[in-house]
C-alpha cells in the first residue's frame, strides 16, 4: 500500500467543495486497483463564506477528508505550504478547488512516477476562457522570467503537480517566506515530465485573482528568483555618465570654437526630470529586495492553523 496525499488550497470556495470531491473520488477504483490509499487535505485560506462547514459536511461521510484552516488568508502559496508540511504520503498531489486541474489525469501521471519521474507537472497549451489582456501579460512574464532568471520556468505551468516524498522534502527545506512555487519547483530540480491539456474553465465561483494582485505576484516572482533588475541601475548609471560626458564635449566646443552663447533652460529641466525618475525607480527596485531581506529575517510563521481535524 502507498499513500497519496492531495493537497487543495480553497478560498471561498463553498460551491466547489463537495464538486470536487465527487470528481476526484471518480479516480476510486483506479487507487484501489493499484493499492493506493487517498487522504485528501483541505486548506481552507481564511474564507469568510461555507467552504468550512462544507468540508466538515465530507468529514463526517469519509474519513480520507480533512481539514486544516487558517486564521486568515494567507495566500495561495502559503495554503500550498501548510498543505506540503502536513501531509503524511509517498506521493502528493496539488490541485485547484475549482476543476481547473483535472483530476482524471491523475492515472496518467501516475504511470510516469512509475517510469521513474520524481514528478509530473501540468501545464495548458491554451489559455481559452480568460481575459486576453492577463495572457498577454502572462506570456510576457515568463518570457522576461526566462531571460534574467537562471531558474526554469514553464510557460503555461499549473501548480498541479504529482511529486515524490523526496521532492517533498526538497521544497520543504526551502523555508523561504516569500514563496513562489513556481520558481521553486524548478530550483530543486529532479526529473519532471510534463502534461499537456487545454484549459479547462472555472466550475463555479470567480477567480480570486484581479489584474492588481497578479502584478504584484510577478514582481514577487521576479524578484525572489532574479536579481537582474538591480544591474539595471549599475547599467542606467554608466549610459547616462557616457551622455553626460559627450554633452559637456559638444558644450565646450561649441563655446570656444563657434562662440554660440549657452542657451536652452528646457533641455535642463527634461533631463533633470529623466534622471531623477530614473533614480528614483532604481531605488524602487533597491527598496524590493531590501523589503524582501526585512520580511526574510523577521522569520514570521508562514501561516497560523485556527483549526484541524
Ligand atoms: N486560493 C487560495 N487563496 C487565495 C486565492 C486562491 O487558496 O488567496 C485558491 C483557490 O481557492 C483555488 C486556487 O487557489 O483553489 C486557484 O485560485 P483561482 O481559481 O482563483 O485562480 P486562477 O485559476 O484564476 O488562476
Ligand atoms: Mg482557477
Amino acid at each position: 500500500m502507498s499513500l497519496l496525499s492531495v493537497i487543495v488550497p480553497c478560498y471561498n470556495e463553498e460551491e466547489s467543495v463537495a464538486l470536487f470531491y465527487r470528481e476526484l473520488t471518480k479516480n476510486d477504483p483506479f487507487f484501489k486497483e493499484k493499492e493506493i490509499e487517498l487522504e485528501l487535505l483541505y486548506i481552507d485560506d481564511g474564507s469568510k463564506d461555507g467552504t468550512v462547514r462544507e468540508v466538515k459536511k465530507l468529514i463526517e461521510q469519509d474519513p480520507r477528508v480533512h481539514i486544516i484552516s487558517f486564521s486568515r488568508n494567507f495566500g495561495k502559496e502559503a495554503a500550498m505550504f501548510a498543505g506540503l508540511e502536513k501531509s503524511r504520503g509517498d506521493y502528493v498531489v496539488m490541485m485547484d478547488v475549482d476543476l481547473q486541474d483535472p483530476p482524471s489525469l491523475l492515472p496518467e501521471m501516475f504511470e510516469y512516477i512509475w517510469q521513474g519521474y520524481d514528478s509530473v507537472a501540468t501545464r495548458r497549451v491554451t489559455r481559452k476562457g480568460e481575459p486576453p489582456i492577463r495572457s498577454f501579460f502572462a506570456r510576457r512574464f515568463y518570457h522576461l522570467m526566462k531571460k534574467i532568471s537562471q531558474t526554469e520556468m514553464m510557460d503555461g505551468a499549473r501548480d498541479y503537480r504529482l511529486m515524490t516524498r523526496q521532492m517533498v522534502d526538497a521544497i520543504l527545506s526551502m523555508r523561504e517566506y516569500n514563496r513562489f512555487t513556481k520558481g521553486i519547483f524548478g530550483w530543486v530540480g529532479f526529473r519532471t515530465k510534463w502534461l499537456e491539456y487545454e484549459n479547462v474553465e472555472r466550475a463555479k465561483g470567480e477567480t480570486k485573482w484581479n489584474f492588481w494582485k497578479l502584478l504584484v505576484y510577478s514582481i514577487d516572482g521576479i524578484t525572489a528568483f532574479s536579481t537582474a533588475p538591480l544591474l539595471i541601475a549599475s547599467f542606467v548609471g554608466i549610459l547616462f555618465c557616457v551622455i553626460a560626458f559627450l554633452m559637456i564635449v559638444f558644450i565646450i566646443v561649441r563655446k570656444l570654437i563657434f562662440g554660440d552663447p549657452v542657451s536652452g533652460w528646457p533641455s535642463l529641466v527634461c533631463i533633470i526630470l529623466m534622471t531623477s525618475g530614473i533614480q528614483f525607480f532604481c531605488t524602487g527596485i533597491l527598496g524590493q529586495y531590501l523589503a524582501k531581506a526585512y520580511m526574510e529575517v523577521k522569520r514570521r510563521p508562514i501561516y497560523l492553523v485556527k483549526e484541524e481535524i
